[in-house]
């Protein structure tokens, strides 16, 4: 099976704006709202993984356009 990937990965984290390099969980909060955190703001500030609670993404690798620039970066999701 193909693994799902995520359509637009954000760049940074919504708490500490931390680089989203290699995995970001996308999840809500203990605050409300849905925030896209690294997973050290995910550990303090999220509920949870799973249906209705956060999923977690794994960088996979870049796409690349013809010319050689960066298409887009690939985050598959991991479990939950
Ligand atoms: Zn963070």
């Amino acid at each position: 099976m193909k693994p799902k990937t995520h359509a637009n990965p954000p760049a940074h984290c919504d708490l500490c704006t931390a680089d989203l390099d290699t995995e970001f969980v996308d999840c809500k909060t203990v605050h409300g709202p849905w925030a896209n955190l690294c997973t050290k703001c995910f550990h303090s500030n999220g509920i949870g993984l799973g249906t209705g609670l956060g999923q977690h993404w794994v960088f996979s690798h870049i796409e690349f356009k013809q010319d050689g620039s960066v298409h887009q970066r690939v985050f598959t999701k991991k479990g939950g």
